[in-house]
């Protein structure tokens, strides 16, 4: 979803709703996740005082394969963000909570994936104590344990 912001940025006290679910076709992108269900995105842009504040939340359920174990599994997800959005940035200042946007669009779906690809551990397990696969004979250590370590 791209949305014009020419409004939002000129006029004091526009307000633009958010509620809608990212299409599974841009997910499909997303190399290494998966995901079970479009993200569902609900927020507000506002411009408030001449300020143009995006806040959302992005609530989804990432299809994963355990780092340890291999196991697959889904798991539920929910963040809040926020954002400010500005034409320009004149302080050459690249703090991740300012959004320049061009053309005076901005790609919600783009910037959602990546704010909740960012919020994502680098690796997932399917349990915090996961005993992962023994690297002797492959057993998953979780189902059945194994003579290689006595
Ligand atoms: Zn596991
Ligand atoms: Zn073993």
């Amino acid at each position: 979803m791209v949305i014009s912001l020419k409004h939002l940025y000129d006029i004091v006290g526009e307000r633009v709703e958010l509620d809608y679910f990212v299409e599974d076709s841009k997910l499909n992108e997303i190399k290494g996740y998966g995901f079970s269900r479009p993200i569902t995105i609900k927020g507000a842009i506002v411009n408030r005082a001449g300020v143009v504040m995006l806040k959302y939340s992005a609530a989804f359920i990432l299809h994963a394969c355990c780092d340890r174990c291999l196991t697959e599994f889904d798991r539920d997800y929910g963040f809040d963000f926020e954002h400010i959005l500005v034409r320009s940035l004149n302080n050459g200042g690249d703090d991740e909570e300012y959004v320049i946007t061009e053309s005076d669009k901005l790609d919600m779906d783009e910037l959602a994936v990546t704010d909740c690809l960012l919020q994502l551990p680098s690796k997932l397990l399917c349990k915090e104590d996961c005993l992962g696969l023994c690297p002797v004979c492959g057993t998953d250590l979780n189902q059945n344990e194994c003579n290689c370590n006595g």
